[in-house]
């Protein structure tokens, strides 16, 4: 891969219902993408079987988290299934400083947020190939006692209206293909002009912009 000058990093969200498939996407395309780190989010839902604190999210009280809301920590949260959820700020930017991109897998009001704190947020919102396929995902995948699989299928079907504040739109049917969508988005982003421009030229490889 060729080499690119180093660059503050930007945010990637990936949003879309509950058992599309978000996670397994991330997870394979942070094998194909190297300098991405996956956001761990603060939240008051219980760990399902399998999860770990730390690495799939933060599990904290209602208390703890109303209070990081109040201390202005999170750089946004969401009520999501009668649970909160949100992502840490001071997280992100340490992540940005370092010049590695940050794949977000939030909600789509959190996403709405993001687009609004970091202007070259990138937006991908997931889709299934059917709603009979959504449904059998959710099923498949291991769950908590809590989660209640039907509300979610319900949110599913009102958060699609809300597509219109993402900039990309991937079905997921076939893994393979969705990934390499994935990839080939977060790909071009990186090759951006505005992305790009400051870094080469102070490397002199661009000269500086005028306006004759
Ligand atoms: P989300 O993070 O969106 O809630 P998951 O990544 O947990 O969804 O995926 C839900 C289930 O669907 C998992 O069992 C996963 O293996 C499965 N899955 C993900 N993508 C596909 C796909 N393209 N085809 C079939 N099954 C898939
Ligand atoms: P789950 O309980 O399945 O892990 O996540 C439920 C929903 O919460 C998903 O739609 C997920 O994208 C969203 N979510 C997870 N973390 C965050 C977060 O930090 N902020 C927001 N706004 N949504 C989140």
């Amino acid at each position: 891969m060729q080499t690119q000058p180093p660059t503050p990093g930007i945010p990637i969200v990936v949003s879309g219902p509950s058992g599309v498939g978000k996670g397994t996407l991330i997870a394979e395309v942070m094998k194909l993408c190297p300098g991405l780190i996956l956001s761990v989010s603060m939240t008051t839902r219980l760990p399902r079987p399998g999860e770990q604190e730390g690495v799939n999210y933060f599990y904290v009280t209602k208390e703890r988290f109303r209070e990081a809301i109040e201390n202005n920590e999170m750089a946004e949260w969401a009520s999501v299934y009668e649970n909160y959820y949100g992502t840490l700020r001071r997280y992100l930017n340490e992540q940005f400083e370092k010049g590695l991109d940050v794949i977000l897998d939030i909600d789509v009001q959190g996403a709405a947020a993001i687009r609004t704190l970091y202007s070259g947020a990138v937006l991908v919102y997931i889709l299934p190939p059917s709603m009979e396929a959504l449904r059998r995902r959710l099923y498949s995948r291991p769950k908590s006692e809590h989660d209640d699989l039907e509300s979610r299928l319900q949110q599913a079907r009102r958060e699609m209206r809300f597509y219109g504040v993402f900039d990309y739109l991937l079905v997921n049917d076939k893994l393979e293909e969705a990934v390499q969508n994935l990839n080939h988005i977060i790909n071009a982003h990186r090759l951006q002009r505005r992305r790009l421009e400051a870094a080469l030229q102070k490397q002199n490889l661009l000269p500086g912009l005028s306006s004759e």
